[in-house]
Protein backbone atom coordinates (compact mmCIF):
# COMPACT_ATOMS: atom_id res chain seq x y z
CA UNK A 1 0.00 0.00 0.00
CA UNK A 2 1.26 3.25 -1.11
CA UNK A 3 0.33 6.69 0.36
CA UNK A 4 1.45 9.99 -0.62
CA UNK A 5 1.85 12.48 2.17
CA UNK A 6 1.06 15.75 1.79
CA UNK A 7 3.05 18.07 3.86
CA UNK A 8 1.62 21.42 4.22
CA UNK A 9 4.05 23.75 5.96
CA UNK A 10 3.08 27.74 6.47
CA UNK A 11 5.46 30.02 4.99
CA UNK A 12 5.64 33.39 6.70
CA UNK A 13 3.73 36.36 6.05
CA UNK A 14 5.38 37.04 3.03
CA UNK A 15 4.98 33.28 1.94
CA UNK A 16 8.52 32.49 2.47
CA UNK A 17 9.84 28.56 3.23
CA UNK A 18 12.68 27.49 5.00
CA UNK A 19 15.25 25.02 3.30
CA UNK A 20 18.85 24.09 4.60
CA UNK A 21 21.70 23.44 2.39
CA UNK A 22 22.74 19.58 3.28
CA UNK A 23 26.22 20.85 2.44
CA UNK A 24 27.19 23.70 4.52
CA UNK A 25 24.45 23.28 6.94
CA UNK A 26 23.15 27.27 5.75
CA UNK A 27 19.53 28.18 6.33
CA UNK A 28 17.67 29.99 3.38
CA UNK A 29 14.24 31.00 2.30
CA UNK A 30 12.67 30.84 -0.82
CA UNK A 31 9.01 31.13 -1.88
CA UNK A 32 7.55 28.05 -2.04
CA UNK A 33 5.23 28.36 -4.73
CA UNK A 34 8.42 29.35 -7.12
CA UNK A 35 10.23 26.27 -5.66
CA UNK A 36 7.24 24.17 -6.48
CA UNK A 37 7.35 25.12 -10.55
CA UNK A 38 7.99 22.20 -12.86
CA UNK A 39 11.15 23.58 -14.36
CA UNK A 40 12.78 24.00 -11.23
CA UNK A 41 14.60 20.13 -10.34
CA UNK A 42 17.28 21.33 -8.18
CA UNK A 43 18.30 24.39 -6.22
CA UNK A 44 21.53 26.39 -5.77
CA UNK A 45 23.24 26.60 -2.36
CA UNK A 46 23.00 30.54 -2.20
CA UNK A 47 26.17 30.50 -0.15
CA UNK A 48 28.64 27.94 -0.90
CA UNK A 49 26.79 27.76 -4.84
CA UNK A 50 26.31 23.74 -5.38
CA UNK A 51 23.15 22.41 -6.61
CA UNK A 52 21.52 19.44 -5.13
CA UNK A 53 18.05 18.06 -5.81
CA UNK A 54 15.17 20.22 -4.23
CA UNK A 55 14.44 17.39 -1.56
CA UNK A 56 18.31 17.67 0.19
CA UNK A 57 17.13 21.12 1.40
CA UNK A 58 14.14 20.20 3.53
CA UNK A 59 14.62 21.64 7.13
CA UNK A 60 14.90 18.28 9.30
CA UNK A 61 11.71 19.45 11.01
CA UNK A 62 9.76 18.81 7.77
CA UNK A 63 11.50 15.51 7.91
CA UNK A 64 10.45 14.95 11.24
CA UNK A 65 6.87 16.12 10.73
CA UNK A 66 6.85 13.46 7.45
CA UNK A 67 7.71 10.73 9.79
CA UNK A 68 5.33 11.55 12.61
CA UNK A 69 2.57 11.38 9.99
CA UNK A 70 3.98 7.84 8.73
CA UNK A 71 4.27 6.62 12.07
CA UNK A 72 0.70 7.50 12.77
CA UNK A 73 -0.62 5.65 9.68
CA UNK A 74 1.08 2.50 10.44
CA UNK A 75 -0.32 2.78 14.06
CA UNK A 76 -4.01 3.66 12.69
CA UNK A 77 -3.71 0.51 10.56
CA UNK A 78 -2.83 -1.73 13.48
CA UNK A 79 -5.52 -0.40 14.93
CA UNK A 80 -7.81 -1.46 12.85
CA UNK A 81 -6.53 -4.47 11.89
CA UNK A 82 -6.68 -5.49 15.79
CA UNK A 83 -10.32 -4.32 15.51
CA UNK A 84 -10.97 -6.32 12.64
CA UNK A 85 -9.34 -9.73 14.09
CA UNK A 86 -11.30 -8.77 17.49
CA UNK A 87 -14.62 -8.84 15.35
CA UNK A 88 -13.93 -12.57 13.61
CA UNK A 89 -12.92 -13.89 17.03
CA UNK A 90 -16.21 -12.89 18.58
CA UNK A 91 -17.67 -15.96 16.22
CA UNK A 92 -15.46 -18.26 18.09
CA UNK A 93 -16.33 -19.97 21.23
CA UNK A 94 -12.83 -21.01 22.06
CA UNK A 95 -11.21 -18.11 21.06
CA UNK A 96 -10.86 -14.90 22.59
CA UNK A 97 -9.07 -11.87 21.41
CA UNK A 98 -9.64 -8.70 23.95
CA UNK A 99 -7.37 -5.69 21.89
CA UNK A 100 -5.60 -3.41 24.41
CA UNK A 101 -5.58 0.35 24.72
CA UNK A 102 -5.49 1.73 21.13
CA UNK A 103 -1.72 2.86 20.06
CA UNK A 104 -1.18 6.32 20.36
CA UNK A 105 -1.09 8.95 17.96
CA UNK A 106 1.96 11.01 18.35
CA UNK A 107 1.16 14.78 17.77
CA UNK A 108 2.87 16.00 14.66
CA UNK A 109 6.19 18.72 15.40
CA UNK A 110 4.85 21.68 15.02
CA UNK A 111 6.21 24.05 12.35
CA UNK A 112 7.40 27.19 12.83
CA UNK A 113 9.40 29.96 11.25
CA UNK A 114 11.71 31.85 12.64
CA UNK A 115 12.22 35.29 10.79
CA UNK A 116 16.17 36.35 11.53
CA UNK A 117 17.21 36.40 7.73
CA UNK A 118 17.05 39.39 5.65
CA UNK A 119 15.32 39.47 1.92
CA UNK A 120 17.40 39.45 -1.00
CA UNK A 121 16.06 39.78 -4.56
CA UNK A 122 18.24 38.19 -7.19
CA UNK A 123 17.26 40.13 -10.26
CA UNK A 124 18.83 37.21 -12.75
CA UNK A 125 15.36 35.34 -12.50
CA UNK A 126 13.55 37.87 -10.65
CA UNK A 127 12.94 35.69 -7.88
CA UNK A 128 13.55 36.68 -3.95
CA UNK A 129 15.28 34.83 -1.11
CA UNK A 130 15.55 35.29 2.69
CA UNK A 131 19.33 34.96 3.45
CA UNK A 132 20.97 34.98 7.04
CA UNK A 133 23.01 38.37 7.52
CA UNK A 134 26.05 36.38 7.05
CA UNK A 135 25.25 36.00 3.69
CA UNK A 136 25.55 39.79 3.09
CA UNK A 137 28.80 39.84 3.33
CA UNK A 138 29.69 37.22 0.62
CA UNK A 139 28.37 37.28 -2.83
CA UNK A 140 25.52 34.94 -2.79
CA UNK A 141 24.53 32.81 -5.34
CA UNK A 142 20.89 32.91 -7.06
CA UNK A 143 19.49 29.85 -5.80
CA UNK A 144 17.71 28.81 -9.41
CA UNK A 145 20.21 29.46 -11.64
CA UNK A 146 23.40 29.55 -9.51
CA UNK A 147 24.23 33.05 -11.33
CA UNK A 148 27.33 34.77 -8.23
ZN1 LIG B 1 25.51 25.30 0.97
ZN1 LIG C 1 19.06 33.54 -11.19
Amino acid sequence: MKKNFVISKQGDIEGFSSFKCSLCGEDFKLKAAEVQEDDVIELFCPICGIPSPIPTYYTADIIEHAETLVMNEAMDMLNDMFKGFERTTRKYKNITFKRGKPLPNIPPRALFENDDLEQIEFLCCNRKAKLSLLSKTIKPFCPYCGVN
